[in-house]
């Protein structure tokens, strides 16, 4: 899930493309607002049997494309499903994936409370582990924040990232006002950023060639907005709506409740960082001041 509607609209990537010589992406034929041209679903190695990560949201267009993505990169089947995170666009399609091709290891880090609705039978993976297959090596890294079970992978034979929805192509990622955390997120990055990638490959839009250039712009966008956010607390302003309406002001309206989320997200993290307060229980609804 995405924001810069705007943006997002107007990118269109290929069905199909290689992006190195052990990583080939299909595009889960999903594009919307939030998704821009879709989830970048991604094959990964170099034999016959190779890792699908993120295998979509479930568009019955998708298989057909997938199958073009394996016989593209002289791929026969799949060794397992590896996930980034439990969000719809991204296990989405694991069922007919399984239906196409059969039953399949399925590896993500447990989301409690909301794997269950998918009712699949997944194997629990962590910070640190390592899937291989021939060609590459991923490894796990625990990066919350957009969604509390995210984990990003690190190929190691290229130093690449497979980055899901923490690092975006096109536009910023969206932290859900209730399951996201902006602390979290900050930290994610920071994690991120002493992994060093070389290029980056994100869940939405192109393939990052400087991995750590969008890290930094991506950091450098978060401490902005806060910046912005307490400049407009100092004005007077005090309800997240009311904030967006000036921070936000050059954005369409339709994308104002989505900004209100992240507005609500900054001003908890200050709430945390002890620079903020609420008076009222609902973080959206509260009256907020500078403490
Ligand atoms: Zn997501």
């Amino acid at each position: 899930m995405t924001s810069n509607a705007p943006v997002m609209l107007g990118m269109t990537l290929p069905d199909v493309d290689v992006w190195s010589e052990r990583v080939t992406v299909a595009l889960g034929q999903n594009p919307s607002v939030f998704s821009g041209p879709g989830t970048n679903t991604y094959l990964i190695g170099t034999g016959p049997q190779r890792l699908l990560v993120d295998p979509g949201q479930g568009m019955p267009a998708y298989i057909s494309v997938l199958e073009q993505a394996m016989e593209r990169c002289g791929c026969e089947g799949f060794q397992e499903i590896v996930l980034t995170h439990g969000h719809p666009d991204h296990i989405g399609g694991v069922r007919q994936v399984l239906k196409r091709f059969g039953d399949l290891k399925i590896s993500k880090k447990p989301w409690p409370g909301v794997d269950e609705a998918y009712d699949l039978e997944l194997t629990p993976i962590d910070d640190g582990s390592v899937i291989k297959t021939e060609g590459a090596t991923l490894r796990a890294l625990h990066t919350p924040g957009h969604a509390p079970d995210h984990l990003c992978f690190m190929i190691e034979e290229e130093r690449s990232l497979i980055s899901g929805d923490n690092v975006l192509g096109v536009g910023t990622t969206v932290i859900p006002a209730e399951t996201g955390d902006l602390t979290q997120y900050m930290a994610s990055l920071e994690r991120l950023r002493r992994e060093n990638p070389s290029c980056i490959y994100p869940a939405h839009g192109p393939k990052i060639e400087d991995g750590m250039a969008k890290l930094d712009e991506y950091i450098a966008h978060r401490h902005e907005r806060e910046r912005q956010i307490v400049a407009v607390l100092e004005d007077g302003a005090a309800h997240p709506m009311d904030i967006v309406k000036i921070v936000y002001a050059s954005y369409p309206e339709a994308l104002h409740p989505a900004a209100s989320q992240s507005v609500t997200q900054h001003l908890m993290k200050l709430e945390r960082d002890g620079r903020t307060r609420r008076d009222g229980k609902d973080p959206i609804l509260a009256s907020w001041s500078l403490s």
